[in-house]
C-alpha cells in the first residue's frame, strides 16, 4: 500500500516549544501561537521554534497529560484526546459572525479562539457555539429581530434578484406582485437600479446584531470578558479532557486589551 496516502495533508501543530522564565518546559505550541506570543512582546526567542515567557504564568490548566517535553502530543482533539491526525480539524469556540466584526487589531491579538477537535466532536462544538450566540444577544441586550427587514420587502427583493439572475424571465404571477409593489411595470434596468440602491438596515450605527454586540463590548471595555464568556461556554458545554494548558492563562497585558482598539 502507498504509505503517502496515509500522511496528513498538513501538520496541525508545529510542536514549537514554550518555556517559563527559568527554562522549565511548559507546552508544545503551533507556529501561529508562537508568532502570537512574539507579537504580544511577552516572550524572548531562544530559536525559531523555541520561546521563553518573560513572566510566570498563572491560572494555566493543571495536570494536563500533554506537557511532557519528550512526548510532543498536541495533535489531539481537546475534547476526547483522539490523536489520529486524519480525524482532526480546527474549530472556533466563538461564533465567526462575532469574530469577524471586531477591529483588525483585536482579531490578530485575540487569535486563541481556534482549537483542535476530532471530526466527531466538531459538530457539537459548532452547535454549542451557535446556541451560545443567542445567550450573548440577551447578555448584551441586543434583539436580532430589530435587524429583520419588512416581510413583503424581503419577498420582493428575492423575486427581483431571481428575475435579474434569469436575465428578465418572469412568470405572470410574479410580475403582478412586483407591479403592485412598485406601482408601475419596472424594466430590468430599473429593477437592477432598485437592488443596487438598497441599504442594509441600520440599528445604532450597526448593520448586524453581531456588530451591535461587539460595539457594546468595545464601548464598555469588556473585550477580555467577552472572549472569556465563550471560553467558559465551551468548557461547560463540551467538558474537554485535553484542553491546552494555557486556555485560561491570564496574560498580564490582557488588562490592556481594550486599549488596543483605540491605539
Ligand atoms: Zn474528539
Amino acid at each position: 500500500m502507498d504509505e503517502s496516502y496515509k500522511k496528513p495533508k498538513r501538520q496541525l501543530y508545529d510542536n514549537c516549544k514554550l518555556f517559563d522564565p527559568d527554562g522549565k518546559f511548559l507546552s508544545f505550541i503551533s507556529k501561529n501561537k508562537l508568532d502570537w506570543y512574539v507579537a504580544k512582546g511577552i516572550v524572548t526567542s531562544i530559536s525559531d521554534t523555541e520561546i521563553k515567557l518573560t513572566f510566570y504564568p498563572k491560572g494555566g490548566k493543571k495536570g494536563t497529560p500533554f506537557m511532557d517535553e519528550e512526548r510532543p502530543k498536541d495533535n489531539v482533539c481537546v475534547v476526547c484526546g483522539e490523536d489520529d491526525i486524519n480525524e482532526l480539524r480546527r474549530a472556533r469556540i466563538i461564533d465567526v459572525n462575532f469574530k469577524k466584526v471586531f477591529p483588525e487589531s483585536i482579531k490578530s491579538y485575540k487569535c486563541d479562539d481556534v482549537i483542535i477537535v476530532c471530526n466527531e466532536d466538531a459538530a457539537d462544538v459548532d452547535s454549542c457555539c451557535g446556541q451560545f450566540a443567542k445567550q450573548i444577544f440577551k447578555i448584551y441586550n441586543v434583539n436580532p429581530k430589530d435587524f429583520d427587514e419588512d416581510k413583503l420587502f424581503k419577498q420582493i427583493k428575492i423575486l427581483v434578484t431571481n428575475i435579474i439572475k434569469s436575465k428578465g424571465f418572469v412568470t405572470e404571477h410574479t410580475k403582478k406582485k412586483i407591479n403592485e409593489y412598485f406601482g408601475y411595470d419596472p424594466t430590468l434596468e430599473q429593477m437592477q437600479e432598485w437592488i443596487k440602491s438598497i441599504q442594509p438596515k441600520v440599528v445604532d450605527g450597526c448593520t448586524s446584531p453581531e456588530e451591535l454586540v461587539v460595539k457594546k463590548v468595545i464601548e464598555s471595555k469588556q473585550v477580555k470578558e467577552f472572549f472569556n464568556l465563550w471560553k467558559k461556554n465551551f468548557v461547560e458545554c463540551m467538558e474537554p479532557d485535553c484542553l491546552q494548558w494555557d486556555f485560561f492563562v491570564d496574560y498580564e497585558d490582557d488588562a490592556n486589551v481594550d486599549e488596543i482598539v483605540t491605539s
